[in-house]
């Protein structure tokens, strides 16, 4: 996409659209790393045993509802305990990147090709965590059409369950088939932590 071009990265792009229509088909495109009830319930400690350096977040619906810009406190400090125990971060949202005033220091990705573009999760990699190894960087998020291109991407992926919003019906419907597609693809091994798949 050209510098003239404007970015159209909220809503229905063609990139999400396609994404979309082979995921039944691309079973890798879904492959989760494991799933969380909550943003708070991700185990730092796991990911930084893994081998984990940075990680991406999504914002809607993964940090707060659907165009929030209030965040949980209890939100905010799962992102700084991250951060404190040595997990570079950046928050890579397709929707309006101006409300972030509560994650002070931290990267918000702004200039690159919009979610689930593989480019834009490079080069938020580069840009915003300062990593060359997509090994190395794990995408956190609620949605497999646009988050889920990091997999693409060669990332690990935490599927986060949606914090209910006010999305549209399709968005909802997409983003929940898709979900339906990474857990059936997964098998045994999509598993929701803590515990068990419900
Ligand atoms: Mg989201």
């Amino acid at each position: 996409m050209s510098a003239m071009t404007p970015h159209r990265r909220d809503g229905l792009t063609v990139k999400k659209v396609l994404r979309f229509l082979a995921l039944p088909f691309r079973p890798a495109s879904l492959r989760t790393w494991f799933a969380v009830r909550r943003f708070g319930d991700i185990p730092v400690e796991k990911i930084l045993q893994a081998g984990i350096a940075g990680v991406l977040v999504d914002a809607d619906g993964t940090l707060c509802g659907n165009g929030e810009s209030r965040f949980p406190d209890s939100v905010v400090r799962h992102v700084r305990a991250m951060q404190e125990k040595g997990l570079k971060l950046a928050i890579f949202t397709n929707a309006d990147e101006n409300r972030f005033q509560q994650f002070a220091g931290i990267g918000i990705v702004t200039g690159v090709a919009a979610k689930p573009d593989r480019r834009g999760f490079e080069a938020a990699m580069r840009d915003y965590l300062h990593l060359d190894d997509p090994a190395e960087v794990c995408m956190i998020g609620d949605n497999y059409i646009t988050d889920g291109g990091a997999i693409d991407a060669g990332m690990r992926f935490i599927y986060v369950e949606p914090v209910a919003g006010n999305e549209n019906l399709a968005h909802r419907l997409t983003r929940r088939l898709a979900y339906f597609c990474a857990r059936r693809h997964g098998g045994k091994d999509f598993r929701f932590l803590p515990g068990g798949p419900d």
